[in-house]
């Protein structure tokens, strides 16, 4: 899968999957936590839409 944020295959580094639900498919993935981050920052989610994330693949 290709990461949410720069694009980049996420199977490559160390990835994050990110979903709504704990036993629900990923909506989101990043290679690591500098482009999740990033991510984060630049869609304002910082105000707790995101609670549900794990680094597991
Ligand atoms: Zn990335």
């Amino acid at each position: 899968m290709e990461c949410t944020y720069c694009g980049c295959s996420v199977e490559d580094h160390d990835p994050l999957y990110l979903s709504p639900t704990p036993a629900g498919d990923p909506t989101a993935q990043f290679c690591n936590y500098g482009c999740l981050s990033a991510h984060i920052d630049e869609a304002d989610l910082t105000t707790g839409t995101t609670c549900q994330w794990s680094p597991e693949s």
